[in-house]
């Protein structure tokens, strides 16, 4: 099969391997036949040091079964399917909790060859989610969502608590932000301010529920939303992962409020202390999402066309075309890469 390959910043790769193959009784060989880039995937894209050892890429997909090993009951031959970007046995006791991210099983993990003809899911019955459409069907694009940037931007709005009323600030105007706008909205917030400076990415982000845009950053975009709010928003939520994100974040939460981080965080070390969430007893809360806890939710919204969460990818390629994927968004000239197999 052909599969992508990251061999340093800059250096992806589509190249032959040999097809997965079940390795483990609970697993399924899913043919791909929508993938994606993610924002996630641009960060070794832009520092991976040179190696003789690509790593393969891609965590989101969504395909048709082609075989399953012998404990697998929840999906078969023929089945399309949309997975997680973790896979998960989905019964443990995180699991039940709603943390699949954090799932004990020592099968578990994060996918990292959905970029590819094939993928083999472990834990298939806790990872795969059955989908009620045909292979061609035009929901396709914003079915695939749900394997990561929707449930992400999701993940944003409910762990910061975003109900009726609220005043939301959304960092970053990428497909996760956009998507937290959304998710949002859904979730009841009256007013959504969205910190972006990409006119196209911030439309859709009106379109998605987005009542302000805030172009400024730094201490600039701090200063506006604070004299927008009266204040500081309630809610903010951070969905980019480098440091200057979080700093604004702390600038713009208003006392009491919560910052929610699903960007994967860059950095390790920022303010916590007195002066930056102490003082003004912020909460600080996020993490990987557990997404598999919300396709089930999110779902009947994307297949009776309430919400059209696709409209995030603005270029579709082939597999042999990933490297231009790549190159297309981190010039940010593309806001996220459909591949269509
Ligand atoms: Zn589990």
């Amino acid at each position: 099969m052909r599969a992508t390959f990251l061999y340093g910043a800059g250096d992806v790769r589509v190249e032959t391997i040999a097809d997965p193959a079940v390795q483990q009784p609970t697993d399924a060989i899913v043919r791909v036949v929508r993938a994606c880039v993610c924002g996630t995937d641009l960060h070794p894209y832009r520092s991976a040091p040179a190696s003789a050892h690509g790593r393969q890429m891609g965590h989101e997909f969504l395909g048709t079964v082609e075989r399953t090993g012998t404990d697998v009951a929840g999906v078969r031959a023929g089945d399309l399917v949309v997975a997680s970007f973790s896979y998960q046995d989905n019964t443990c006791e995180f699991c039940r909790a709603g943390v699949q991210t954090a799932c004990v099983h020592p099968q578990s993990g994060f996918f990292g060859g959905a970029q590819a003809e094939l993928v083999r899911v472990p834990l298939a019955d806790g990872t795969l989610v059955k989908l009620p459409v045909d292979a061609d069907s035009e929901l396709l694009p914003s079915l695939l969502t749900l394997a990561d940037v929707y449930g992400t931007g999701y993940h944003a709005a409910k762990r910061a608590n975003v109900g009726a009323g609220d005043t939301v600030a959304v960092i970053g105007d990428g497909a996760v932000g956009l998507l937290a706008v959304l998710s949002a909205r859904q979730l009841g917030a009256e007013r959504i301010i969205l910190m972006g400076r990409h006119r196209a990415r911030t439309d859709l982000g009106r379109e998605y529920g987005a009542t302000d845009v805030v172009a400024e950053r730094g201490e600039e975009g701090i200063a506006e939303v604070r004299d927008r709010t009266g204040g500081g928003a309630l809610k903010v939520l951070e969905a980019v992962g480098h440091r200057p994100a979080y700093d604004q974040a702390v600038g713009i939460v208003r006392p009491g409020g919560v910052i929610s981080r699903v960007g994967v965080p860059q950095y390790e070390e920022a303010p916590i202390g007195f002066a930056s969430l102490f003082a003004r007893n912020i909460t600080l809360n996020g993490g990987p999402a557990p997404v598999r806890a919300y396709i089930d939710r999110l779902l009947p919204a994307v297949l009776d066309g309430t919400v059209n969460p696709g409209k995030v990818f603005d270029r579709t390629v082939s597999l042999d075309e990933v490297p231009d994927a790549y190159r297309g968004m981190d010039d940010r000239a593309v806001l996220k890469a459909l591949i269509a197999f």
